[in-house]
């Protein structure tokens, strides 16, 4: 399933921020945790991340939650170093990734696997009840929102379920501060055991007892 997804990503391009060893360690944990429950991914963009994580999810029975407003964080805004005009609705005024996103999985063939949520990540969490085996956080990257997604999520997690990370810097110069003050925040509380760093991704377990 890995092989088909790199293969077929050599023909179709998906518009995204991560590596390929980033990717397929995704795959790697989500294909280790999915057995165990649904994962879910906040900040799913035009579904790269997402791709991974569904065919992993796919090999189990199992299913992944694409949560993302797809409104693009702050540095996808007109005028802002990520922005993508192919990305933005000019008729309505709004930078929209949700048609691309659905594009994507459907070519993919993932349809079966993955739960478009469409919403902010706040208010979804406000709202969630279902324990999950995988959770992957890579959405708004604001003080405010990486806080919230950070310190709010995690509690949906099982134990024993993996966390990862996305843009964790530790030298600013390297990149933006907030994920990594966010983790920070969440890793005082002692409940996660570190396991992997792959590029700027961290892994993490959530502790049993
Ligand atoms: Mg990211």
């Amino acid at each position: 399933m890995l092989d088909q997804i790199q293969q077929q990503l050599k023909m179709v391009s998906v518009k995204g921020f991560l590596a390929e060893a980033e990717a397929e360690a995704l795959y790697r944990f989500a294909f280790a945790a999915s057995a165990q429950g649904p994962c879910l991914e906040i900040g799913s963009y035009c579904g790269l991340s997402s791709l991974y994580l569904a065919a992993a999810c796919a090999k189990n029975g199992s299913v992944l939650y694409a949560l993302d407003h797809h409104r693009g964080s702050e540095e996808h805004q007109p005028g802002e170093p990520y922005h993508d005009s192919e990305l933005f609705d000019a008729k309505r005024g709004v930078f929209d990734t949700f048609q691309v996103f659905r594009s994507n999985i459907e070519q993919f063939n993932l349809d079966e696997y993955v739960i478009p949520i469409v919403a902010s990540s706040q208010l979804v969490c406000q709202h969630w009840q279902v324990p999950l085996s995988m959770l992957f956080i890579d959405g708004g990257h604001s003080d405010e929102a990486t806080l919230h997604d950070f310190l709010n999520w995690p509690q949906h997690l099982n134990k024993g379920g993996i966390l990862a990370v996305h843009d964790i810097f530790q030298n600013p110069l390297e990149g933006g501060q907030a994920p990594f003050n966010a983790l920070q925040a969440l890793l005082k509380k002692g409940d996660y055991d570190f396991i992997q760093r792959i590029d700027s991704m961290e892994v993490y377990r959530k502790k049993r007892d």
